[in-house]
């Protein structure tokens, strides 16, 4: 597939600008195959930027761009949430907001579902943004961004002890189980983070 206009990553490594470990470990799994190191944003000793965009892309933007320039290497950044059709499409980029502060995913789960209740429509869809940011030199640097997502529908009571978040009221369009229930490796091949994924290997890394 042609990589259509996109820059192709040539450096031996980059920053993960992100300062937790399960999604630094991933990225840095499906990196491995190009033979590209990666470090995170904590081990660099980064700040966290506050993401005060109002998109997943915008977010991922400035957190990609804010690690390359504090680094002075290739950043890569990303920003996921729950879409849900009936409310708008919140929580969206509030995703881990409506967690509050305890990351308490059992009260956000309840509170989409209270929120949805009297609601015919319960479609939903995960979202992904990744960035990626070269420091280059002076201005802010080049860019390219990939989205991913994947639609389903929730479902109540939660299901599943797999995953994170709000994987357990969530079912993938086709499938019969919760992303919850789902085997993890099966979860990786049709997630919404698999799906921009594909597209940033084949726009940057694919050889
Ligand atoms: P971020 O780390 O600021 O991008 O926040 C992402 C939030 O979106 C997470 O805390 C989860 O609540 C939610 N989220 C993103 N991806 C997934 C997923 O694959 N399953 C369940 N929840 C997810």
């Amino acid at each position: 597939m042609s990589s259509g206009g996109h820059r192709r990553f040539k450096e031996p490594r980059l920053v993960i600008a992100s300062h937790n470990p399960g999604k630094v470990a991933e990225i840095g799994e499906l990196l491995h195959p190009f033979g590209i190191g990666v470090v995170s944003a904590a081990d660099l000793g980064l700040p966290e930027p506050e993401e005060t965009g109002s998109t997943f892309a915008a977010n991922a933007e400035i957190k990609a761009r804010a690690a390359a320039k504090a680094s002075g290497i290739p950043a890569l950044a990303d920003d996921s949430g729950l879409a849900v059709t009936a409310l708008g499409d919140e929580p969206g980029i509030h995703s881990a907001r409506w967690a509050g502060p305890d990351k308490d995913f059992q009260k956000a789960m309840h509170d989409v579902e209270e929120a949805l209740s009297g609601s015919e429509d319960r479609s939903a869809k995960f979202v992904c943004a990744l960035a990626l940011c070269w420091p280059d030199n002076g201005d802010g640097g080049h860019l390219e961004i990939f989205e991913g997502t994947v639609e389903g529908a929730l479902v109540w009571p939660p299901r599943g002890s797999h995953g994170f978040g709000y994987d357990p009221v969530f079912i993938a369009n086709g499938h019969d189980v919760t992303f919850g229930e789902m085997a993890p490796d099966k979860k990786h091949r049709i997630s919404h983070r698999a799906d921009a994924f594909r597209k940033l290997v084949d726009g940057c890394f694919a050889k």
